[in-house]
């Protein structure tokens, strides 16, 4: 609202949209059109690195401004750019590659813009956990993504231990200098024989992605450097379940459905004989379900 001559004004100002634009992992063809269009007519571009994000700007002839946004100073930058946002400017946002916030960037922003009801529009496009997903040959219906573990052993292999039993594909992201004893961490706590895969320097020349026990993948990193160098996804396979437990499950699955139609030793009886399991265990079990 202004005055102008002394008469009220009410002026209605558009709001900028804040775009999170997913970059290439390493093959500049992954840059979509949809993401060049919107880096070339934003008015700002808020960018992790401007020197790295320079170059693929200059590859595709984006010549929108760009200002550096990242870890050390996005506390101060999130205001800034919400004031600009709110006086209508539109601004993308990316990272060094992929797709901003995942191990990146960008949450205070995104989580400001969208606390004061501004626009946040997706750019999607490269993700490394999901790539190394994609060809992984793992499960892929239900995974964890754990980003870095922690750098230090102890920590590391604590996480790893809170991870041990989960049934999911379990996605890490780690560092080359890092790899090795990351390895050495998941061969100790998962064990030697967890189906895992490496997957490294994804989109790059030097793409390789290899399946193996974890025991075999650390011997295989350990006896070649040249695989030592790049940029790693680590992904394991979720924990199998016993035989004894898909037994268990499997019974307390159809006691619980004749649970419903029947009292509880009648129950117990008959789910015992179907599921092959013992009638006294099923009967202590239906009385839990019971009450
Ligand atoms: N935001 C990015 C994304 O969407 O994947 C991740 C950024 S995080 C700082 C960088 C880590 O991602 C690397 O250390 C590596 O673990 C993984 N990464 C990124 N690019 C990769 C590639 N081309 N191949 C394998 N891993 C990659």
């Amino acid at each position: 609202m202004r005055l102008e001559s002394g008469v009220e004004v009410f002026v209605s100002q558009r709001v900028g949209t804040l775009y999170i634009v997913a970059t290439p992992i390493g093959n500049l063809e992954d840059l979509t059109p949809r993401a060049v269009r919107v880096l070339k007519e934003a008015d700002l571009i808020a960018a992790e690195n401007t020197r790295h994000s320079g170059k693929l700007a200059a590859h595709f002839g984006i010549a929108t401004r760009m200002i550096a946004v990242h870890d050390h100073n996005e506390r101060e930058q999130v205001p800034r750019l919400i004031e600009s946002l709110k006086a209508g400017k539109s601004i993308a946002f990316i990272s060094d590659a992929g797709t901003p916030l995942v191990s990146d960037p960008g949450f205070p922003l995104v989580r400001a813009a969208r606390a004061e009801s501004l626009p946040v529009v997706p750019i999607p496009g490269p993700c490394a956990a999901i790539v190394a997903l994609s060809v992984a040959g793992l499960p892929s219906d239900r995974f964890v993504f754990e980003g870095f573990p922690p750098p230090k052993s102890g920590p590391r292999r604590q996480r790893f231990a809170e991870l041990c039993e989960d049934p999911r594909t379990l996605v890490f992201y780690e560092s080359p200098h890092r790899v090795l004893e990351c390895l050495a961490d998941m061969v100790a706590v998962f064990g030697a024989e967890r189906e895992a895969v490496v997957a490294r320097e994804l989109t790059k020349q030097f793409e390789t992605v290899r399946g193996d026990s974890l025991g075999a993948l650390e011997v295989w990193l350990q006896t070649d450097s040249e695989q030592l160098r790049g940029e790693f996804v680590i992904l394991l396979h979720g924990a199998e379940r016993t035989e004894q437990q898909v037994a268990q499950a499997e019974a307390e699955r159809v006691l619980r459905i004749l649970l419903t139609e029947l009292p509880v030793s009648q129950a117990a009886a008959l789910a015992a004989k179907i599921a092959g399991a013992k009638k006294n265990e099923l009967y202590e079990l239906a009385l839990l379900l019971k009450s």
